[in-house]
């Protein structure tokens, strides 16, 4: 079965094993869901057949979460497209950071705020420096999704 765009899952070894492709690197890969993720893995059903999303992708209250991210395939390792995604207004987006820390946008007033409030933050942890980045976006009026691992 194929389920998100290079992930295929060859075999179920159990309730919470896959043996997958990474049809990016050819490579397989036994991935493990971990047990912090099981119930809300459970919920949504395991690994489901199509879609072009991966579904050891789970929303979380914080945002979102690979289930399987000790075990991940090796593109997923050495590909994070989006860590997170702001939006203005709802649902427009505003920009994304991709990479560690690089903000990708072509709106002039999140450019600004980034340079004068977030460019300069000495936070080293990514965990303590996504949430500051959250909260202060949200204060600017911004909503954000977290990609968190
Ligand atoms: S990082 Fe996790 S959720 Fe993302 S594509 Fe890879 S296995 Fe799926």
């Amino acid at each position: 079965m194929v389920s998100g765009r290079h992930i295929r899952i060859e075999r179920k070894l159990g309730e919470r094993d896959y043996y997958c492709r990474d049809l990016v690197s050819g490579n397989l890969a036994v991935t493990h869901v971990e047990s912090p993720y099981l119930p809300v893995f459970r919920e949504k059903g395991g690994y489901l057949e199509g879609d072009d999303q991966c579904h050891f992708l789970i929303r979380t209250t914080d945002g979102y979460a690979c289930v399987v991210y000790n075990s991940r395939p090796v593109s997923c390792r050495e590909f994070k497209c989006c860590r997170m995604r702001i939006y203005r207004g709802g649902k427009n987006l505003a920009g994304t950071i991709k990479g560690r820390r690089s903000l990708s946008t072509t709106d002039p007033d999140l450019e600004k705020f980034w340079n004068d409030r977030i460019r300069l933050l000495r936070i080293d942890e990514d965990g303590q420096w996504d949430m500051k980045v959250k909260t202060l976006l949200e204060d600017a009026g911004y909503n954000v999704e977290l990609y968190t691992s």
